[in-house]
């Protein structure tokens, strides 16, 4: 089995790549990188990208699939092919199932059924603490035997500094990122949007910014007692990402990513009470979504992962504070950060490659992913960082609909996606969209 990339522009920060660059893949490797002019290589299929990036295959570090427990609201099928429609090439499931996965069973059957499915690489996290109840430690060693890549209570936090301090020494002993969800539950119980102006005019419970900068202080103070590699999910107000940068001057092992919709909205969405717009953490104010932009632009945080949370739309249509958290993300991410982030200025387009593939193969331990350097796991996106669409949610491979982004038109889109080396995805307009550039490049 060979496949060529032929013709695309490739960016893999991993190896200082940013160039015109022929792409073999033999039998699920990357062979080599070839120069455009060589020949094509005898037997290969040819997906000729002209016109498109070609990039390591894109990472989400942090999704809800809700097998086992919850299969009306997405399958690891559906999921995975939300993915790979996103461009993403590899997730990573959140314990949070009916069971929890805090044993190797558990571990053991997300795989299966990933492999079965054969769309997106599905890399399971194990869970902190047994039943994610923040009260015994889970059994790291056998989940990790079986499988897992990093552990995480998520949807809670570790409830006191005591246990999440035996958490980190228990983790670092079998190399276990600890993936925190920092919410001081003293202070966000009860609320539903951010804390603040509008939460006060729309007469809703807020939730505090401090309440996600206790847990990111008292954390990465942890990191530095025990050497714990610590990631902190989906940060989104000033004072956890400045937690975040003042670790890593001080040389500590702390890394941290940001979901989509923390730095694509504000909390004034919240006015027309879409339940589309309730996740946890809330939507923030302005001064918050400015904080999220600087710290992509520096450097302080690490990766964009969705949080994709699928919802049966029975459950989204209660009143505001009686709806669950979360919404679906799959299919925006790609387009909200070209459209937000690299077309705006904020990161340039090799920056969102490491940001979606490097950082998170590095931080997540995942060996031969996140480079598309020879022998490497041959998992591509391809993006075409011009084409204008528009999200229509009837047409999503997830099960669920909760989306704020219905009928939402972006500049740049994810076209293409390859697992292994099997096209799993390929955008229905990709050959007509190349054709047309081809047509351009013809007219000048
Ligand atoms: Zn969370
Ligand atoms: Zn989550």
């Amino acid at each position: 089995m060979r496949l060529l990339i032929a013709n695309g522009y490739m960016i893999d920060p991993s190896q200082g790549i940013n160039t015109g660059k022929n792409l073999l893949i033999e039998d699920g490797r990357v062979a080599g990188l070839l120069d455009r002019s060589d020949e094509t290589p005898e037997g290969a299929q040819v997906l000729d990208a002209t016109g498109l990036v070609v990039a390591p295959g894109f990472i989400d570090m942090h999704v809800h699939l809700r097998e086992p427990g919850q299969e009306y609201k997405e399958t690891i099928e559906t999921g995975a092919a939300a993915a790979v429609a996103g461009g993403w090439a590899s997730v990573c499931a959140m314990p949070n199932t009916d069971p929890i996965n805090d044993s190797p069973a558990v571990t053991r059957f997300i795989i299966e059924q990933a492999e079965r499915a054969r769309l997106a690489n599905v890399f399971p996290i194990g869970s902190i603490t047994k039943g994610s109840k923040g009260a015994e430690l889970s059994e790291m060693g056998e989940m990790k035997a079986a499988g897992i890549i990093a552990v995480s209570d998520d949807g809670r936090p570790v409830p006191t500094a005591g246990m999440m301090r035996r958490a980190m020494e228990y983790a670092r002993g079998f190399g276990l990122t600890v993936v925190d969800h920092c919410e001081d539950k003293t202070l966000a119980t009860g609320g539903s949007m951010h804390e603040g102006r509008w939460s006060l005019l729309l007469g809703l419970r807020g939730m505090p910014a401090a309440a996600e900068e206790m847990d990111a202080v008292r954390d990465c103070a942890l990191a530095e007692l025990t050497g714990a590699h610590v990631h902190l999910a989906h940060v989104s107000t000033r004072g956890a990402i400045e937690a975040v940068r003042r670790a890593k001057a001080s040389g500590l092992n702390v890394t941290c990513e940001v979901a989509p919709h923390h730095f694509a909205l504000s909390d004034e969405v919240v006015e027309g009470y879409d339940t589309n717009t309730k996740m946890n953490p809330p939507l923030r104010s302005r001064e918050h979504v400015e904080a999220v932009l600087e710290g992509l632009g520096d450097g302080t945080i690490d990766a964009i992962a969705t949080d994709h949370a699928p919802h049966h739309a029975d459950e989204k249509a209660l009143e505001y504070d009686q709806a669950p958290f979360g919404i679906t993300g799959l299919e925006t991410a790609i387009g909200l950060a070209l459209d937000r982030l690299v077309h705006e200025g904020t990161i340039s387009l090799e920056h969102l490659v490491e940001l979606c593939a490097v950082n998170p193969a590095r931080i997540f331990n995942l060996v031969d992913r996140g480079t598309l350097r020879k022998g490497a796991w041959a998992d591509v996106t391809i993006i075409d960082p011009e084409m204008t669409w528009t999200f229509d949610v009837t047409r999503s491979k997830s099960k669920s609909r909760n989306t704020p982004f219905n009928g939402l038109t972006l500049r740049g889109a994810a076209v293409a996606t390859v697992v292994a080396g099997r096209i799993v995805y390929r955008h229905e307009e990709f050959g007509r969209v190349r054709t047309e550039k081809q047509s351009a490049v013809a007219l000048k």
